[in-house]
């Protein structure tokens, strides 16, 4: 009873404190009100897909008082989300919406744990300033520099959880900081402000490095929470383990497979120049959509913008750490890329020799594709993504078997026979070279052959899971000591 009444003492002051806070007639308006908030007080992030565009020049603190103010609201705006919740779909997601911002402030806690949250809360607004098509909005960059040093002022304060793994990251993202913001496309003592004050958070955080005592891990509760209020899944922990390691299998297999199938195929040839790649990028988009049109797959809205790959500055190059170099928020969907090259990584050497497993996944039908079909969605609550997991799962389906392992086996867009009349479904898959992944392309061996195996029908699935998901149930051994690692 005490507790209630102090739960009822807390809300009516939080209700107050927000001064004339009405709940909104219904779950759209309660919805577009949330939503206007988080652009606001949102964590920046790596990831693109949850991206928002946020209000031109908005401070962002983490101080005490602004996060004493962010749980007020959140509080006002949980109460409005409970007087409305009818038990139905869009009740439920506002609700899971509003649970993740209580995992981010209670649970996962990065802001009083990870010091790399606050290497991104400095520099990914910049990242995402800069990415800005066709020219950077110089007022809005300087204004995120200059937020930079209260930022890691504040960092400081609040810090006290500190997990030591998470500062060695920190710290390697800032090795040269100074240099990586010299390139910078403005001139204004905003940046030498930021380096100092990224310099000396970095100092800061090496002499604190050998007495952190964080753990990494948040214990399995959380991750229940996770799951339950804020993912939605009836999935224990242990169960999503068991799922993905035979998905982990069957893609590791699918890419065995199709190397060995390739065998003596000859190599595919990187781009000669950044320009046969940006209009082989134009060309793939346009025969997608109208396979996906063709086939019956899903239509494509003639106004539905264009996913595009431009040239990388090397500002922007040089911030890589700190976000994803593209922009899906616009009307057509930009990615930045390097000039064609042996020396980049795992998924830029296979885009520079085919751009369709990458175009698939992340353009069309993936992830631009389906962030901007959301945003026009009729139904507010249903405008957002979130968390990346679903659309993940849709560009993880949606794609081609390009880099098979880690971007999805049961492409529809390759069983559909996309790429079949041309030059053949295995074509994209991974060359003779065994030892590098990333080579797969047009022209290659098997052409009409069918070599991966059929998805299983969905019932047969979850005939197949089921001892999994038994097994990783039983108390007695609960779960694996590798697996345990990874979730206590
Ligand atoms: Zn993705």
């Amino acid at each position: 009873m005490v507790e209630r009444g102090q739960r009822l003492r807390a809300l009516a002051l939080a209700l107050a404190a927000v001064g004339g806070f009405q709940c909104p007639a219904t779950l759209q308006e309660l919805s577009a009100k949330f939503w206007e908030w988080r652009a606001r007080t949102q964590p920046f992030s790596t990831d693109d897909i949850p991206r928002l565009e946020r209000p031109q020049g908005v401070r962002r603190s983490w101080s005490a008082a602004s996060v004493a103010q962010m749980r007020t609201e959140l509080a006002a705006l949980r109460s409005c989300q409970r007087k409305r919740a009818d038990g139905s779909v869009d009740a439920r997601l506002l609700g899971s919406a509003l649970s993740r911002v209580r995992w981010e402030l209670d649970l996962n806690r990065r802001w009083r744990r990870d010091p790399t949250f606050y290497a991104e809360q400095a520099l990914t607004p910049v990242l995402e300033a800069l990415v800005k098509t066709p020219a950077v909005d110089e007022p809005e960059l300087l204004s995120r520099l200059r937020n930079i040093p209260s930022l890691l002022d504040e960092a400081r304060a609040n810090l006290i959880d500190a997990v030591p793994a998470f500062a060695q990251l920190a710290l390697a993202s800032l090795q040269n900081i100074r240099g990586k913001l010299e390139l910078l496309p403005v001139k204004d003592d905003s940046v030498a402000k930021a380096a100092e004050a990224l310099e000396a958070f970095r100092d800061w955080l090496r002499e604190r490095l050998p007495s952190m005592k964080g753990r990494a891990s948040l214990g399995r509760a959380a991750y229940v929470d996770f799951l339950q209020g804020v993912a939605l899944l009836p999935f224990a922990p242990e169960d999503l383990l068991a799922l993905a390691k035979p998905e982990w299998e069957r893609c590791v297999a699918a890419e065995a497979l199709e190397q060995r199938r390739n065998q003596g195929a000859p190599a595919l040839r990187l781009f000669v120049n950044i320009q046969e790649q940006i209009d082989a990028y134009v060309r793939d988009e346009g025969e997608v959509r109208a396979f996906l049109e063709e086939r019956g797959v899903l239509t494509v809205p003639p106004s539905m913008g264009h996913y595009l790959v431009r040239p990388i500055p090397a500002y922007l190059d040089a911030l890589g750490d700190f976000g994803e170099q593209d922009d899906f928020l616009g009307h057509d969907g930009v990615r930045f890329i390097s000039p064609p090259s042996d020396q980049l990584g795992y998924f830029g050497r296979a885009n520079a020799r085919d751009p369709r497993p990458n175009l698939t996944h992340e353009g069309v039908p993936g992830h631009f594709f389906q962030l901007s079909l959301s945003r026009a969605h009729p139904d507010e609550v249903r405008r957002h993504y979130y968390d990346s997991g679903p659309n993940e799962g849709i560009g993880f389906y949606g794609g081609l078997p390009g880099a098979a392992r880690a971007d999805g086996c049961a492409h529809c867009a390759c069983r559909g026979g996309l790429v079949r009349h041309q030059p053949g479904p295995g074509d994209l898959v991974p060359d003779r070279q065994a030892a590098d992944p990333a080579a797969f392309g047009r022209g290659a061996a098997g052409a009409g052959r069918e070599v991966l195996p059929a998805p299983l029908p969905r019932r047969a699935l979850a005939e197949r899971q089921r001892p999994a998901l038994a097994l990783a149930r039983r108390a007695d051994p609960p779960l694996r000591p590798e697996a345990r690692g990874l979730l206590f």
